[in-house]
């Protein structure tokens, strides 16, 4: 008879606050960059078309459709 049994890597100690706490300080994120639009002076991520008003580089445009 075969065993369907899965084996897992266990930890062989408790990791302790301290070192829990040490290895979590580096999980923090951080808020990603923003640039304004010269266009319609939006807060937007740099290097990519505005998706407020579809410019770029103050000229090259992507149609946007009517919000209304
Ligand atoms: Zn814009």
């Amino acid at each position: 008879m075969r065993l369907n049994i899965q084996l897992f890597a266990v930890p062989f100690h408790r990791v302790s606050k301290t070192r829990k706490r040490m290895r979590r300080a580096h999980m923090a994120l951080t808020a990603t960059g923003t640039v304004t639009c010269p266009n319609c002076k939006a807060a937007i991520r740099p290097h990519r078309v505005c998706p407020k008003c579809g410019f770029y580089k103050g000229k090259e445009e992507v149609a946007m459709k009517e919000a209304e």
